[in-house]
Formats: structure tokens, sequence, C-alpha cells
């Protein structure tokens, strides 16, 4: 199998008892069927601790969350279960977070999600040192299962050169929420439903910018992102969510225009503590391509995956700016912890997306 690496996962390695915001908090950690199977027959206290520890909802089957995570992270910031029986009871997911394994049949791609403060240290690094992401590539065998169920290989190379000249437009000088990336992807969206020949994003110019304004960022956080959980679930993120409800919670229904020019007025606070913004924008949705844009090989939806991505760069600054309120500047260790907690949640989005 041909595997391809980016290349700041060759670099990681993880921090462990110094992780700033480690993965055994601010989200559910979910259980795989073997796993489960195993923790249902363990014998003995440490099968009735699994059985105390998980929980059964819908289809997830997870750990149960307390105020300080997972059960099994240790006072000393270590994962209890991994010092005492190794990797052999730990959770498919724990074993593999950070690294994206993606197997698309023809190729594997292994990237890092960014709801790792190291990875998301990795990133940063090379976003202010412009500095490319790049794959390597080696061929060897790889243990996890194949993630798609098309086999349109024409389709798939037609994917990747896209990607390549999304990457190209926006290192040409194109902002990550330029009208010409949402243009293109509502044309090559259109073009698969009518079967006609798909556009390059490299047709498209438009200067012009996806407006992300009070009404939309309202339906974005209202509408899957913000819960009440979260101050079990993730308490620092809560507490960025309730000075978003403070500030701007008002202007849900009432004087956009109000809200608008906070707004306008928290981001150019954030260019004073990041004179960098732009480009770190641009950065995180290029890492955004990397990781997530042939998701558009398994459901052909080119809009939603190029839109969602615009959304989350866009309420990535929000919660920057949100945490540097009353700070002069953000070192790159807390703007790669903002990072990692708001990663851990930005997928609940998704669903508001249909309503921009
Ligand atoms: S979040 Fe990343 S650095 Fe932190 S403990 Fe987990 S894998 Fe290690």
């Amino acid at each position: 199998m041909l595997i391809k690496r980016i290349s700041i996962l060759n670099e990681f390695r993880c921090t462990g008892a110094d992780c700033t915001f480690n993965c055994c908090r601010g989200w559910k950690v979910p259980i795989d069927h073997d796993m489960y199977m195993k923790y249902l027959n363990e014998k003995g206290f440490f099968g009735t601790l699994l059985r105390c520890s998980i929980e059964k909802k819908d289809e997830l089957v997870a750990f149960r969350s307390t105020l300080h995570g997972c059960p099994f992270w240790g006072f000393d910031h270590l994962c209890t279960m991994q010092k005492k029986h190794g990797t052999e009871y730990m959770p498919a997911i724990c074993i593999q977070f950070p690294r994206q394994l993606y197997n698309l049949a023809f190729f594997c791609e292994e990237t890092l999600y960014l709801a790792c403060p190291e990875a998301a240290r990795l990133f940063l690094m090379r976003a202010f040192e412009n500095k490319p992401f790049e794959f390597t590539v080696c061929e060897g065998h790889v243990s996890y299962k194949v993630n798609t169920t098309n086999d349109d290989r024409e389709f798939l190379d037609y994917l990747l050169k896209s990607r390549d000249e999304l990457v190209s437009v926006l290192k040409n000088g194109a902002r990550f929420d330029s009208l010409a990336i949402v243009q293109y992807g509502r044309d090559a969206q259109n073009a698969c439903l009518a079967q006609s020949p798909l556009p390059s994003p490299l047709e498209y110019t438009s200067k012009e910018q996806y407006q992300i304004n009070i009404d939309k960022m309202n339906t974005l956080f209202y509408n899957g992102f913000y819960h009440p959980s979260l101050r079990t679930l993730s308490p620092f993120l809560y507490k960025l969510c309730k000075k978003y409800i403070r500030r701007f919670g008002l202007f849900r229904q009432t004087n956009s225009s109000v809200g608008n020019k906070k707004l306008t007025a928290l981001k150019e606070s954030l260019y004073e503590k990041i004179p960098g913004l732009d480009n770190l924008l641009n950065r995180y949705y290029e890492y955004y391509l990397y990781t997530d844009f042939l998701d558009t090989f398994e459901d052909y939806s080119f809009s939603k995956h190029l839109l969602y991505g615009i959304a989350k760069a866009h309420m990535l600054w929000l919660f920057l700016a949100l945490y540097a309120e009353h700070k002069k500047q953000l070192s790159t260790d807390e703007i790669a912890k903002v990072i990692a907690v708001y990663e851990r949640r930005a997928p609940q989005i998704e669903d508001a997306l249909k309503q921009l």
C-alpha cells in the first residue's frame, strides 16, 4: 500500500503528562465494538470497573464523562489504564489519536488532528515560518480498514488535483473565505450531478469574501456548537462560549448592525495580538483541505466540505479573540491550546451549515 504521510506527523511526539489539554478531556471517548465486547466479558474487579465506566447512548458507546474528563485519566495526567494494562485494553481511538489514518483503497493518507495541542503547535510552527505541508510517500502494510465505498479512481485523481489547485489558489493570495472557492464548490457539485466535465479551481478569480456576519455566526454558534453540557465536558470552552453569549447573545434576533460592529471590533483587537492572523487562517484552511477535502470522494458534497472549512476558520478567530480579551499577546502554546479545544467541538457546526 502506498502511504502518504504529512510532514508534521513525522515530527510528532506526545507530550504526555506535560500536555496542556490532554486528549482524555473535552469530549467523549468512543469505544470500538471489539473493545466493548472485551470489556463486557472481562472478569473480576477490573471488569466491573470497566462496565461501570461505560455509557451507551443511541449507537455510541463511550466512557462516562466526569468533571475531571475520562474516568481513567489519572491525577498524574496519564492514562491509568495504559499504565496498569498497557495498550491491550485501550479503545482504538486512544491508540490512534491524534493520527488521522485515511485508507482510500488506492492509497492511504496519514495526517494529524489539530485537536491535540502538540499537533496544533507543530501546525503553527509551519504556518508562522511559512513552510509548506508536504507529504512523504512510502510503501508498507496498514492495519486500518478502508474508509470508503467509492472505487472511482478517476474522480479521486480529480480531487487530488483539485486540492493541489485550491492550495495554489490560496498561495497566490486568495483568502480562505474567497467567493471564488465557494463558487468553485457549487459548480463542481452541479457538474457531478449533471455528469458534465468538472471545473478547475484555477478558473475562479472572484476577490469578494464570503461574509460571516453576526447572524451567520449566531447560527453556527447556537445550532450545535454551544450546548450547556460543555460546562462539564469542556469547562475551558464553556467559559469562552459564555463570553460570547454575554457579548453577542442579545443580537440573536435584534439589531444585527450593532452586533456586526462589535464583531468587527473584536476581530480588529485580535489583529493586534496576532499580526499574522490572516495568514494563519489561510494556512488553517489549507491544512483543513489536506485533512478533510478528500471526504468529497464519499459524498460528492463539494459545497458542504469547502463551506465547512470556511465556517470553521471563521469560528476559530472568534474563539481566539474571546480568549485573547484582556491579554496583550498570545503565545504559540496558547493559540495551540485554543485550536485543540475548539477542534474537539467544531464538527458540531456541520448541521448548522444547511442554514447558512
Ligand atoms: S492531546 Fe496530544 S500531546 Fe496531549 S496527551 Fe493526547 S496525544 Fe499526547
